[in-house]
């Protein structure tokens, strides 16, 4: 098997870890320190990675790593840069930035989503370069904004090597899962608007507040409706249309009757779901409920990221599958991503076929206390590095 630096890699996600990206404007802290910690590992091991700021204090390092074994395919490795932040420091039993090594796991926030996916991509990739020369090319990306609106993503996705990559790996923690499916999401706003009036006088209002009432209830009755359609997703479970914001009014003026009123809802799909057809639903009722009661209705998609469904006989995910057995002696359990990810972004956007593997538990991401086991780490770089060679080989 390859030599895989796998204390090197474990180490590294340490480096990452004690640098907190948390994207805070108010507080002028974003991804660009943990990239230029990046870019000089990848300096160190001979690369020539491509900074590019996508916004300012927000590059993108991205390295193209030629085979020299001639044309083939091109894989990506991905990773993203940014870390939600700690919260409350007092609800941790450490220092989240301490990124100290504790009865076997990393700890700190970070470690698990994903700095520790991160580092063990750069080490297997550095692995494959070591290994000898290969067909194809690695492309190895850590990306900024994941956790926001993934402009790191949807920067890469519009540049010119995006159309040249044939897959990608995400290195996001899904416990050892090969999750070559994740739900699509849309994040949508209803603003109603009516006419304000005193609340004595409703009869010179147009009230939008039961309209949004209304849209609520037809929003769980689409849920119902998709739900009954596209049933039970083996890995990703069941269609969402989740109201998160309902507003209007004022608790000081109760005698008042409101202009306005918005309702936003979070919508969590999966395969199989027409993204389009479904906005132009909500859309048609957010209307038609408004005009029978003289309101106005605006429907915004605030954001839509498309459902991945990535085939399993997808060559890099067969790689992929055959190195995990390989590396772990046991074979490959395939997930699904309840959320979205860069490759969300990276298939919706420039059709680059997309799977999620990496170390740490599905759950902790996000969590206080966040921790991620160093065995895991050293298993997906191995794993990453079989596979990276598997996959070029194979389609050489
Ligand atoms: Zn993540």
């Amino acid at each position: 098997m390859m030599d895989v630096d796998t204390a090197g890699a474990v180490a590294f996600a340490a480096e990452l870890v004690r640098i907190r990206s948390v994207h805070e404007p108010a507080a002028g802290t974003a991804e660009a320190p943990v990239a230029k910690l990046v870019e000089l590992r990848m300096r160190d091991f001979g690369w020539d990675p491509v900074v590019e700021e996508v916004a300012p204090g927000r590059p993108n390092v991205i390295a193209v790593l030629d085979g020299g074994g001639g044309p083939g395919t091109t894989l990506m490795l991905e990773g993203h840069t940014d870390v939600v932040t700690e919260g409350d420091r007092s609800s941790w039993s450490f220092d989240p930035y301490a990124a100290d090594v504790v009865d076997g796991r990393l700890r700190g926030r970070g470690s698990a989503d994903m700095k520790s996916g991160l580092a063990a991509m750069l080490y297997a990739a550095k692995a494959v370069v070591d290994a000898g020369a290969f067909p194809g090319r690695l492309v190895v990306a850590a990306l900024v904004d994941e956790e926001g609106l993934m402009l790191g993503a949807k920067a890469f996705a519009a540049s010119a090597l995006a159309a040249e990559i044939d897959g990608v790996i995400c290195g996001e923690p899904e416990a050892g899962e090969i999750c070559a499916v994740s739900k699509g999401a849309i994040r949508l706003k209803a603003a109603f608007t009516g006419a304000m009036a005193h609340g004595a006088m409703p009869q010179h209002a147009r009230n939008p507040l039961p309209v949004a009432s209304a849209y609520l209830q037809a929003a769980q009755r689409v849920q119902e409706d998709l739900q009954r359609e596209h049933g039970e997703h083996e890995h990703l479970g069941q269609v969402y249309l989740t109201p998160t914001v309902l507003s209007g009014g004022d608790v000081d003026q109760i005698n008042v009757i409101p202009g306005e009123a918005l309702v936003c809802l979070d919508v969590r799909t999966v395969p199989g779901v027409d993204h389009e057809a479904l906005v132009q639903r909500l859309t048609d009722l957010a209307e038609t409920f408004g005009a029978d009661a003289g309101v106005t209705a605006e429907v915004t998609v605030v954001d839509d990221r498309p459902p991945v469904d990535t085939p399993t006989s997808h060559p890099m995910i067969t790689a992929l599958a055959d190195a995990h057995q390989q590396v772990t002696g046991e074979s490959a359990v395939f997930g699904g991503v309840p959320g979205a990810t860069d490759g969300t972004i990276l298939t919706a956007h420039a059709a680059i076929p997309s799977v999620v593997y990496g170390p740490g538990g599905k759950w902790i991401a996000h969590q206080a206390d966040e921790t991620v086991e160093v065995a895991e780490i050293e298993t997906c770089a191995r794993v990453y590095a079989v596979a990276a060679l598997r996959y070029l080989h194979s389609e050489a």
